[in-house]
């Protein structure tokens, strides 16, 4: 069985990454999303298991110290980690298995597994992303501040990303993303057993 590929995306609080993977992994089986451990409260509508694994501090602090992580980081005041286990299962499987987190996570993540694709997707222009996030209605202007100065540091870091993916329009996002990362099975890097393979059947033919 080939490997899926890993895919990290990352990008601007605002940007519209959950709408996109969600998407992806609703049309496509090739998907598999991870879900991510948090140590912030439920929004409404949020659902455990579904959208995040709701832990408190001290439990998520308890996962640390049993190596539960491939990564984890501290954003705006929480802990934000993804388990080990679904991941390494689903790229095992075949599946190509999307994270979506921030910055600090998506670098942890390819300084350990170089093969991960990173994603930065962001909106057209800064004053979008302003509206998008007023426009949510979840958020407090204090968080909302947050959030924006917040992408001012990882506006910093966006030149380490592999990909760029501007969200202009929804459709074309969905299917420029799918795209890139189907492009990705084609790399040497996916494919060293049937290298391996077709070396040997040249050695025998
Ligand atoms: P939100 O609170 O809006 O759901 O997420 C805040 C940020 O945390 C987003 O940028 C999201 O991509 C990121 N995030 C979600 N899950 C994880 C994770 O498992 N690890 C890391 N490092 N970031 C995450």
């Amino acid at each position: 069985m080939k490997k899926g590929v890993l895919v990290i995306i990352s990008g601007f609080s605002g940007a519209g990454k959950g709408t996109v993977t969600k998407n992806l992994v609703k049309r496509y089986d090739q998907y598999a999303l991870s879900i991510s451990a948090t140590s912030r409260a439920p929004r409404p509508g949020e659902r455990e298991g579904i959208d995040y694994f709701f832990k408190t501090k001290e439990e998520f602090e308890k996962m640390i110290r049993e190596d539960a992580f491939i990564e984890y980081a501290m954003y705006v005041g929480n802990y934000y980690g993804t388990p080990k286990d679904y991941v390494f299962g689903q790229l095992e499987a075949g599946k190509d298995v999307i994270l979506e987190i921030e910055v600090q996570g998506a670098l942890q993540v390819k300084a350990k597994m170089p093969d991960a694709v990173t994603v930065f997707m962001t909106t057209p222009s800064a004053s979008v992303l302003k509206e998008r996030l007023f426009g949510r209605g979840t958020e407090t202007d204090e968080l909302i501040a947050d959030r924006l100065a917040r992408a001012r540091v990882e506006a910093e870091l966006i030149n380490k990303y592999d990909y760029i993916v501007v969200n202009n329009d929804l459709e074309e996002c969905i299917a420029g993303l799918h795209q890139l990362i189907q492009s990705q099975h084609c790399r040497a890097s996916q494919n060293i057993e049937f290298m391996a393979d077709i070396k040997k059947q040249l050695e025998e033919i």
